[in-house]
């Protein structure tokens, strides 16, 4: 494949559906981020909105759009983002991470972790994209293993999103309220701390980091995401926080690229 501009990598805090319609900061930042960095020739998107047993890598010519929430307004069951597929991306990631590690999927499709985002990112659609999914039985360590294998990608021209929200407790949200609780306040600042000051890794062990970050995690896989971006990231280059604020008291929109 020829070389190209090293692309960026990014986490992307996606946060409620909504934001893939409602016009608010958050919609603004992916959009004028998009217009930052080189056109990818292709995406591969880390939702924390499709766990499987095993990991799975979308290669399907078309994905579908998946309406995966209740309760949200008809307009966003409307929206369909009918970008492409990318079969060969999806080969050459099973080529990376290894075939017997990764089963290629033709049946599912772009989740809404995918597409609230891509949808700003990319209103056109005309980008291919391709999933990969979540292993729920893989430790963090393990996630981050298999992420560090998907580096080369980002010499091919190829954008890494992973999606999802650094904190995130859904039982505990406070639909009316952004006020933080002052764990998850004290949690995503850590976080921000540590992908600054170059001590990512710290990240991947989250138990150890204490009772903040157990409250902003009590299941990992919006938190995941983080940890495959920032496993793509090399030490030497520039990292940027944005779209940074948390959101109904529980949830970090807070956005990370590296490059
Ligand atoms: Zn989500």
């Amino acid at each position: 494949m020829t070389s190209v501009q090293r692309m960026p990598v990014l986490f992307i805090g996606h946060g409620s559906p909504m934001n893939a319609i409602e016009e608010n900061q958050f919609a603004k930042a992916w959009r004028e981020d998009a217009v930052k960095i080189p056109l990818p020739k292709a995406i591969l998107s880390i939702s924390a909105h499709w766990e499987t047993d095993g990991t799975m890598v979308t290669a399907m010519m078309s994905p579908r759009t998946i309406h995966d929430f209740y309760g949200f307004p008809d307009e966003l069951f409307q929206v369909q983002y009918p970008a492409p597929g990318a079969p060969e991306l999806a080969d050459r990631v099973q080529e990376l991470i290894g075939a017997d590690e990764v089963k290629t999927d033709e049946s599912c499709g772009l989740d809404h972790g995918t597409w609230s985002v891509l949808r700003r990112m990319y209103p056109k659609a005309d980008i291919p994209v391709i999933q990969l999914s979540l292993d729920r039985k893989k430790s963090p360590q393990a996630h981050v293993e298999m992420a560090k294998r998907l580096l080369p990608l980002r010499d091919e021209g190829i954008l890494v999103i992973g999606s999802g929200n650094i904190v995130h407790n859904l039982s505990l949200i406070r639909w009316h309220d952004d006020t933080p609780y002052p764990w998850a306040a004290e949690f995503n600042s850590l976080a921000t701390k540590l992908i600054l000051g170059g001590k990512r890794d710290r990240l991947t062990d989250y138990p150890s980091l204490g009772e903040a970050a157990c409250l902003s995690i009590p299941t990992n896989e919006h938190y995941l995401p983080l940890i495959y971006s920032l496993s793509l990231g090399t030490t030497e280059e520039p990292v940027s926080i944005f779209a940074d604020q948390i959101v109904f008291g529980s949830i970090s929109m807070q956005s990370v690229r590296i490059g």
